[in-house]
């Protein structure tokens, strides 16, 4: 599969340029809705760079569709 993913320092970039962190479990507030619904939403995932900046971001993907709906910079400590 291939998507574009938004580089906060970089811009759109081919997802083979990122490696894939896992999700994020502790979701910013307000993002995660609990509607009900079994289906999955977008959830928050890390991804670093590798091909760019190297640095880690947090995106927030529709795990059915692959759109990314927004990128923002890691702001957590974690390496
Ligand atoms: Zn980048």
């Amino acid at each position: 599969m291939s998507f574009l993913l938004e580089c906060p320092h970089c811009g759109f970039r081919d997802v083979s340029e990122f490696r894939y962190g896992g999700p994020i479990l502790s979701a910013p507030a307000g993002t995660r809705e609990c509607s009900g619904s079994n289906l999955p939403g977008p959830q928050w995932e890390r991804w670093f760079h590798r091909l760019g900046c190297q640095r880690w971001f947090a995106a927030q993907r529709n795990v059915q569709t692959n759109e990314v709906l927004q990128t923002k910079e890691e702001i957590s400590g974690e390496e």
